[in-house]
């Protein structure tokens, strides 16, 4: 049997209760074949494999906290270390009902090959609490993130493992579980990313993940002879990485034809009016109905519907698994040339193959959205320089950063014969560098 189906039937058999970790395995695992083939001797030597798919460790732990009535909750909270071959820990916190180990051991193995690509000295994890915040106070909020922070400031540090938000924790969040940690510490350092711009956070943190996206999509076209320049551009979602998506593909030329919520969808046949939209989105916090209202010569339609649009390029930036079979036999038809990914996860295994196969471009949210995680690791630069960048400085530096991952994912694509396969050259590319580190510092 060749070592990556043994390494994951013996994954499969130990965590058959955790779906979406051994999903995650399957899929890095199948398409880093030709990496571990051509380094089998080494890598099965060195259990390369089995080290890389166990996390160096999961701290579990019980987050007590007292509701607005007096009375006593629990939650679980958990922070999964996944790797600091190449760095602390980095990854988010997710704050939801659904988290669980099985949830944030496929999140903190997939961070820590994103992270590996950005080229900054960044590790793998990820953490959070079943902690549901809808619903709940702001008094409620901060009893939880103080607690949740007694507990994980053990564990945690600038040159131990540096957390962010994730679903469910923004600034506010950020800001309480910072003051906390302060409080206990007495450090002031940068043990979080996504901090206020006024003790510690990055300029363009805001704008990363969306001009992160169009800076790789727009190296992706040159390299095949195209430019953004007069592109028709379709974008899902309506939130943080699709607005600033927008913004960016204008600047570089391209037309915006559409947003999306979760109840419908906007197609503006004349370009999106950015600035409405964040009125309607950032300001009122509105749905896209408004957006028609303001703008009758737009069109709104109830459900999905944007990948049936006419365009040239596809930016999928709203949530996991939007855009499937259908969409992507829609996107061949329609002469699609790229589909990049804004959001993690949003198109279906089934439809990335067809629009492989099809010849459309595609490149990963792993890479296409890393843009949010490298400006995080210049934060840390910046807490740790004691400076702050201005504005221009960062977004060069974020512009350089995503250039670079498509410049490296097209040299391990040549490498290893994969042709325009950017799933399985991000994938490789992410892995090999963890794995070097890995091999160079000895069984540990
Ligand atoms: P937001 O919450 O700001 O926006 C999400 C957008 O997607 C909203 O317009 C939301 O509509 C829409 N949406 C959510 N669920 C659905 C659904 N089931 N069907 C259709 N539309 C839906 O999130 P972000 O923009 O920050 O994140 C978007 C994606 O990008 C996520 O997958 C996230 O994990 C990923 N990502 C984000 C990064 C960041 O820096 N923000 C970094 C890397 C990845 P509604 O308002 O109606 O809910």
């Amino acid at each position: 049997m060749n070592y990556v189906t043994e390494v994951y039937n013996n994954l499969a058999e130990k965590y058959a209760y955790e779906p979406e970790f051994l999903q995650a395995c399957k899929e890095v695992l199948e398409s880093i074949k030709p990496c571990v083939d051509a380094n089998l001797d080494l890598y099965r030597k060195n259990k390369i494999l089995e080290r890389i798919t166990t996390p160096d460790r999961i701290i579990t732990f019980r987050v007590p906290w007292v509701n607005d009535n007096g009375e006593a909750m629990v939650n679980m909270g958990y922070r999964v270390q996944w790797s600091n071959a190449i760095g602390p820990y980095k990854g988010g916190l997710r704050l939801h009902p659904s988290v669980n180990q099985s949830i944030l051991k496929f999140l903190g193995f997939e961070q820590t090959f994103k992270n590996s690509l950005t080229g900054l000295p960044m590790g793998g994890g990820k953490g959070g609490s079943d902690f549901d915040p809808k619903g709940k106070s702001d008094r409620e909020i901060m009893a939880f993130c103080q607690s949740f922070i007694t507990e994980l400031y053990k564990y945690i540090g600038p040159n131990e493992d540096v957390p962010a938000g994730d679903i469910g924790v923004g600034a506010r969040e950020i800001g309480y579980m910072y003051g906390w940690y302060k409080k206990i510490t007495g450090d002031f350092s940068g043990v979080l990313t996504g901090k206020g711009l006024t003790y510690g956070g990055s300029l363009v943190r805001t704008e990363a993940t969306g001009y992160g996206l169009l800076y790789i999509c727009d190296e992706l076209l040159k390299s095949h002879g195209m430019s953004l320049k007069d592109k028709v551009v379709v974008i899902s979602g309506a939130g943080n990485v699709a607005i600033y998506a927008c913004e960016k593909a204008m600047a570089l030329g391209a037309k915006v034809v559409s947003v999306s919520d979760s109840n419908g969808y906007i197609y503006d046949k004349d370009g999106i009016d950015l600035k409405l939209l964040k009125e309607i989105k950032e300001v009122r916090r509105a749905r896209l109905t408004e957006y028609q209202k303001a703008r009758p010569t737009s069109v709104y339609k109830e459900g999905k519907g944007v990948f049936k649009l006419k365009c040239d390029i596809a930016l999928p930036c709203a949530t996991q698994n939007e855009l499937d079979l259908d969409d992507a036999i829609a996107l061949v038809n329609n002469g699609c040339i790229a589909v990049c990914e804004g959001a993690n996860m949003p198109t279906t295994l089934e439809a990335t193959k067809y629009l492989q196969q099809h010849n459309v471009l595609f490149i990963p949210g792993k890479a296409a959205n890393a843009g949010g995680v490298a400006t995080s690791g210049l934060e840390m630069s910046q807490n740790s320089l004691r400076l702050s960048w201005t504005f221009n400085e960062v977004d060069e530096k974020l512009k350089n950063i995503m250039i670079n991952i498509y410049k490296n994912i097209e040299a391990t694509c040549k490498k290893y014969n994969l042709g325009n396969d950017y799933v399985a050259g991000a994938n490789i590319c992410g892995f090999e560098k963890v794995v070097n580190a890995m091999l160079a510092q000895g069984v540990c």
